[in-house]
């Protein structure tokens, strides 16, 4: 898979191309080359060059892998929020929410990817961590990754009634707990928005 990944940059990488100036050509390599890894059955981490993908990837590209996810929780009925979590320049876990399937009300996508990041960090800080997700995280969430000492959190969409970042409240600007994560909003935003608004028209 490793040198799948080199041949898919090589192939793409003229011109030279930096983070801010994707190519359609590296986009669309980088995109199959990180699919293909992250299908893999244990969500194995981007190890390549992690210097070489630093360059190439963003805010917005990542939040693309976070709103693929959240298109797969919709083609299963469940509410299409998806999430990514990076450390080190590498995807270490991906999920959606999985609420229905599992009867659990804890599966959110940001839970899961959180669990599984640790796992496979063998470490429950993950202070250097960033975590993306599509729509503001609920209460729940937001408490996990106080607990995990999460570094960085980046959404999509705001949540008007159940967000606890920067809506209903926020619990994660909050001066009094003893982790502050950073965070930053609106990526992708409309995009993240419409799969929701579909979901819940649909369901009406
Ligand atoms: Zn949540």
């Amino acid at each position: 898979m490793l040198k799948v990944i080199v041949l898919l940059w090589k192939t793409a990488r003229k011109p030279v191309i930096s983070a801010k100036n994707l190519s359609t050509n590296a986009n669309v390599a980088l995109n199959a080359a990180i699919f293909a890894v992250l299908t893999t059955e244990n969500c194995t981490a981007l190890s390549a060059s992690p210097s070489l993908l630093a360059q190439m990837i963003n805010d917005d590209y990542l939040m693309g892998l976070a709103l693929a996810e959240a298109k797969k929780a919709f083609q299963k009925g469940e509410t299409p929020v998806g999430a990514i979590l990076v450390l080190e320049d590498r995807i270490i876990a991906s999920a959606h929410n999985r609420k229905e399937s599992t009867n659990d009300p804890t599966a959110h996508a940001e839970l899961i990817v959180m669990r599984k990041g640790a796992e496979m960090a063998h470490d429950w800080r993950l202070t250097d961590a960033v975590l993306y997700v599509t729509k503001e995280p609920c209460i729940m969430c937001a408490g996990a990754m106080i607990n995990a000492r999460l570094g960085k959190l980046v959404f999509g969409c705001t949540d008007d009634r159940f967000g606890a970042v920067n809506s209903r409240y926020q619990l994660l600007h909050d001066p009094g707990l003893n982790h502050r994560v950073r965070v930053l909003s609106g990526v992708l935003e409309h995009e993240c928005a419409d799969i929701l608004k579909k979901f819940f028209n649909m369901r009406r």
